[in-house]
């Protein structure tokens, strides 16, 4: 699914974030330490081999909704984006600062010149965020965020099952 707004392709793709050839950076739903784990970053450090945490260790920890960007390693990407998103329950208030994963990741793209970055459902795996929940913050963050993008011209958002693709879908039709 493809839609255009304002000059800004949003794509909702199911997929793997660590197979994302046609973006230029991926983001990465780390942890506070910025090393490998389950999920995303389990699959992001898998692909982009050990530089990747060497890299992006020194750089930690982060505090929810904080990011930081590195180079890809062997990813085929550019460059990985990694935000940690709050423990649902425990990192408060939630919605705010997973929407400042989702705005701080883009303002780190534009400061690099990105044109194109894949974002994954961040928070809503081993951190518990309710997938839908989570996903009407992405995207309403992800709309607001669109008028003062220069350099981003697309954004992916890749969901790992087709149920939360089909879930997302929906709900992105009713934000348009
Ligand atoms: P968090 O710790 O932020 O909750 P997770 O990596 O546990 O992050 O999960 C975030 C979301 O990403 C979940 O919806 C999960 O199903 C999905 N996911 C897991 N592995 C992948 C992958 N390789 N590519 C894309 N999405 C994935």
């Amino acid at each position: 699914m493809k839609t255009e707004i304002s000059g800004v392709t949003i794509e909702l793709r199911q997929g793997d974030i660590a197979q994302q050839a046609d973006c230029e950076a991926v983001v990465n739903a780390a942890n506070a330490k910025l090393e490998t784990g389950g999920g995303v970053a389990g699959a992001i450090h898998r692909a982009a081999g050990p530089g990747l945490a060497d890299e992006a260790r020194p750089l930690g920890p982060l505090k929810p909704g904080e990011a930081v960007i590195t180079g890809a390693h062997l990813l085929p990407n550019n460059y990985v984006i990694h935000c940690l998103g709050p423990v649902y329950g425990k990192d408060k208030p939630a919605g705010p600062l997973l929407a400042s994963c989702y705005s701080r990741a883009l303002d780190l793209a534009e400061q690099e010149k990105v044109t194109s970055i894949a974002f994954p459902a961040i928070s809503t795996g081993i951190f518990g965020y309710p997938v839908e929940e989570a996903g009407m913050i992405a995207f309403t963050t992800i709309l607001e965020e669109i008028p003062r993008l220069k350099y981003v011209t697309r954004i992916v958002y890749v969901l790992y099952s087709t149920e939360d693709l089909e879930m997302h879908k929906h709900m992105f039709a009713q934000l348009l």
